[in-house]
């Protein structure tokens, strides 16, 4: 009973911190670096993983889907689990998918997707649709073009189709059609009825955009975007050339994983996830104060004027997918510790900070080689701690106060106090350097 009095404290404040992280590092995000990875050189299999659980996804905001492959025995499966609850809905997704990558083409995947959540493709098509050309078009001057090879040497598959299609073969003059195709403003239209064939080709445009030289210039860009409008026009981008990738990947490769004459095998995870109510305090300021005593309520609201208003008291925390099938497979087929092969879990969306920060500390303490989806700075307030092993969670929770201290100093004239532990330990060093 103790423990887990201790465990659900943890847990408040936890929450809390997360929630206050979430408020405070907008504010630092908005002007500043913040990180995150749109890189070709992710390995394949975690590609496919990543793409498979896409598509899986469906339409309402936030719903997360995870993907490993359990190889221990002698047919393949596809380990499936959900952040929420799962539903009829997401039995009926997988089950008419996986049979439409056996027997269908890559082109029937994205129409797959626009049937399955339409509303996700509408306002990722949207996002891309309100990238400023003007912008765009200075990027495209500053840029210093390579020949057609080069710049398009990774999507060499379907340059030939585009150069016919726009019959042009300058890369300044394609990238900017591609541009202009998504920035159609009747894309932006509320009552435009996306088509399958329409929806096709701007993730297509938008994967030979993403997959260009020029998407990948980090330099060159700094005097007329900040990092984080390049990384918002990159992750419109990237998000909407997931469908058209992910299509072909799947397509490609994922039926080698069929069984004779049996399909792909798959499996849900049951989600047996306990929803922990968590009531946390009112006042984004006291939650502030545990790490800067004397900062003031109203020093916080300064940093970020909407606070209090939507600061949530009260929610509930779940152990997000990833975590959950991390578990499950360690269960059923575990690593092989001192000689552990990489296992990799996909996800539709960047694994967030604590799931990041929790599985670096479990291969660091197991030996095992767990590798998932992106490198993402997002923080959820609804994160829960696993519980098992309580040495993990913790270095979840010393990373979160850190990163919030450091949001908090940045924002404010705030300088963190030293620890009780901190400052005995200094005083040791200065002891032991004055003998
Ligand atoms: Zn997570």
């Amino acid at each position: 009973m103790l423990t887990f009095l201790i465990a659900h404290d943890q847990q408040v404040r936890l929450s809390e911190d997360l929630q206050l992280l979430h408020f405070v590092r907008r504010g630092y995000l908005s002007g500043s670096h913040c990180g995150g990875q749109y890189t070709k050189y992710i390995d394949p299999e975690l590609k496919l993983l990543d793409s498979i659980a896409l598509y899986l996804a469906n339409d309402i905001p936030g719903d997360t889907v995870a993907v490993a492959l359990d190889t221990s025995t002698s047919r393949v499966q596809f380990i499936l689990a959900k952040n929420n609850t799962l539903t009829d809905q997401d039995i009926r997704t997988a089950a008419i998918f996986f049979p439409t990558i056996i027997e269908q083409e890559a082109v029937d995947l994205l129409e797959f997707a626009l049937f399955n959540s339409p509303r996700t493709v509408k306002s990722r098509i949207q996002k891309c649709a309100e990238i400023d050309m003007d912008v765009v078009d200075k990027l495209l001057r500053a840029y210093k073009f390579m020949d057609i090879s080069d710049e398009f040497k990774d999507t060499s598959s379907i340059l030939s189709q585009l150069t016919e299609m726009w019959s042009m073969s300058d890369p300044h003059s394609m990238l900017r059609q591609a541009f202009t195709e998504l920035t159609s403003a009747d894309s932006l239209k509320p009552e435009v009825i996306i088509t399958n064939e329409h929806f096709t080709r701007l993730s297509m445009f938008a994967y030979f955009i993403v997959n260009s030289r020029f998407f990948c210039d980090h330099d060159g860009f700094q005097d007329i975007l900040n990092h984080a409008q390049v990384r918002k026009y990159r992750r419109r981008l990237y998000k909407l050339s997931r469908y058209f990738d992910g299509a072909n990947r799947i397509h490609a490769t994922a039926r080698r994983f069929t069984a004779q004459d049996a399909g792909i095998s798959y499996v849900w995870i049951e989600n047996h996830a306990s929803w922990d109510l968590v009531k946390m305090s009112t006042s984004p300021g006291a939650v502030a104060s545990v790490y800067f005593p004397t900062i003031t309520e109203a020093e916080v609201t300064r940093v970020q004027p909407n606070i209090m208003e939507q600061w949530t008291p009260t929610l509930r925390t779940f152990i997000h997918a990833e975590l959950r099938l991390l578990l499950h497979l360690e269960h059923y087929s575990p690593s092989v510790r001192g000689n552990a092969k990489r296992r990799f879990i996909g996800c539709n969306r960047e694994s967030c900070l604590c799931c990041g920060e929790w599985v670096r500390e479990w291969n660091k303490t197991e030996g095992t080689r767990w590798i998932i989806s992106g490198g993402s700075a997002l923080s959820f307030k609804t994160w829960a701690l696993v519980g098992v092993p309580e040495y993990v969670d913790q270095t979840v929770i010393n990373r979160v106060q850190h990163c919030l201290m450091s949001a908090i100093e940045k924002l404010t004239d705030y300088r963190r106090v030293l620890s009780d532990s901190d400052q005995l330990l200094i005083d040791s060093i200065l002891k032991l350097n004055r003998r």
